[in-house]
C-alpha cells in the first residue's frame, strides 16, 4: 500500500462560516512524505502549517490550527475528506483564516478531490497502529482508542431535544473509503438558532445558514428538506472526529469509542497517544492485500454528477 496525492492541482470558491467572505481554496499535489500542509495565499511569505494536533489552538466551535501567530480554522470537514480518501500528501492554500463552510458536510471536499484524481507515489503508506488502550475523560464525556486491526468509529451523543430522535443517537462507522463516501461524508454540522443568534452578535457565524447547517429552534428541524440521514447528528459528530483524528498525522488502525465528544476531546486523546510512544507503533503494508483497511482503487475512482 503506497502513499497518495492528487493528481492536479484543483480549486474551488466558498464562503467563510465566521467572516461570511468568499474564501479562495486550492488543493496541489506534493512529494512522498510531506504529509497534510496548509498555506495562506492571502499573507505573503507566511510558512506552511503542518496538520498537526500539537498546532491546535482553539476548538471552541471547530478545529483551528495555530502557527508562527498564522491561522487556519475550522479545518476538520475538510481533514475529514482527505483521511477519507485516503490521501497522504497534499498542500491546501486558502485565502483567510478560516476553511470554506461550503454545505456544511465534507461531500464538496471528496467532489473536488476525486475530480482532481490520485497518484499512487513511490513510498510505502504509513499507519499508527493503536497497540494499547488510551482514554481520555471530561466530566461524562471520553473518547478513546483501542486495538483493532482495521479502523472503526463508534460514537454516541445524548441530546434531550424533539428533533433529535432518541433511537438515532449512536452510529459506527467501519472505515473504508467506500463506506465514508456512502455512509459519512455527506452528513452535514448542525447548530441551534439560538445559539447562532448569539454568534452573530459577536460577529461570528455570518456565513452560517440553512445552505451550511442543519439549524434546529427548541421545537423541530428548521431546514425544508430534512435531513439526509434518519442519524445526520451522531454521523456528522463521526466526520468529525475523523478529521480531528487525522491531526494524529498517519491513517490509524485502532477502534475509536466515543460518548459526547468533540473537537477539545479529540484533540486531547491524540495528544495523549503521541506523549507516549509504547501506545502505537508506525506500521506499513507491501501490498495492498495484507493492509487490513480498503481504500478505492486508483482505477475505481469515478466522479460522480
Ligand atoms: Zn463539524
Amino acid at each position: 500500500m503506497n502513499q497518495r496525492t492528487i493528481k492536479t492541482a484543483i480549486a474551488v470558491t466558498g464562503t467563510g462560516l465566521h467572516s461570511g467572505q468568499p474564501v479562495d481554496l486550492e488543493f496541489h499535489p506534493q512529494p512522498i512524505n510531506t504529509g497534510i500542509i496548509f498555506e495562506r495565499s492571502d499573507i505573503v511569505g507566511s510558512e506552511p502549517i503542518p496538520a498537526s494536533a500539537f498546532l491546535v489552538q482553539d476548538t471552541m466551535m471547530s478545529s483551528n490550527l495555530v502557527f508562527g501567530g498564522t491561522r487556519v480554522g475550522t479545518v476538520e470537514h475538510l481533514l475529514s475528506a482527505v483521511a477519507g480518501l485516503g490521501i497522504d500528501n497534499l498542500l491546501i492554500r486558502v485565502s483567510a483564516s478560516e476553511i470554506p463552510i461550503m454545505d456544511g458536510s465534507a461531500a464538496p471536499f471528496v467532489g473536488l478531490l476525486l475530480q482532481a484524481g490520485f497518484c499512487e507515489q513511490e513510498a510505502l503508506k504509513r499507519f499508527i497502529k493503536i497497540v494499547r488502550p488510551v482514554r481520555v475523560k471530561v466530566d461524562d464525556k471520553w473518547a478513546e482508542l483501542r486495538p483493532y486491526n482495521g479502523f472503526e468509529l463508534n460514537f454516541e451523543i445524548d441530546f434531550d431535544h424533539p428533533a433529535i430522535n432518541k433511537d438515532f443517537q449512536h452510529a459506527q462507522l467501519q472505515f473504508s473509503t467506500q463506506n465514508f463516501i456512502e455512509q459519512l461524508s455527506s452528513a452535514r454540522t448542525f447548530g441551534f438558532l439560538r445559539d447562532i443568534e448569539a454568534l452573530r452578535q459577536n460577529n461570528l457565524a455570518l456565513g452560517g445558514s440553512m445552505d451550511n447547517a442543519i439549524v434546529i429552534d427548541d421545537a423541530s428541524i428548521l431546514n425544508e428538506e430534512g435531513l439526509r440521514f434518519h442519524d445526520e447528528f451522531v454521523r456528522h459528530k463521526i466526520l468529525d472526529a475523523l478529521g480531528d483524528l487525522y491531526l494524529i498525522g498517519y491513517p490509524i488502525l485502532g477502534r475509536f469509542n466515543a460518548y459526547k465528544s468533540g473537537h477539545a476531546l479529540n484533540n486531547m486523546l491524540v495528544r495523549e497517544i503521541l506523549s507516549d510512544p509504547n501506545n502505537f507503533e508506525i506500521v506499513t503494508f507491501d501490498d495492498n492485500v495484507s493492509c487490513p483497511i480498503e481504500y478505492l482503487p486508483l482505477n475505481r475512482i469515478t466522479v460522480e454528477g
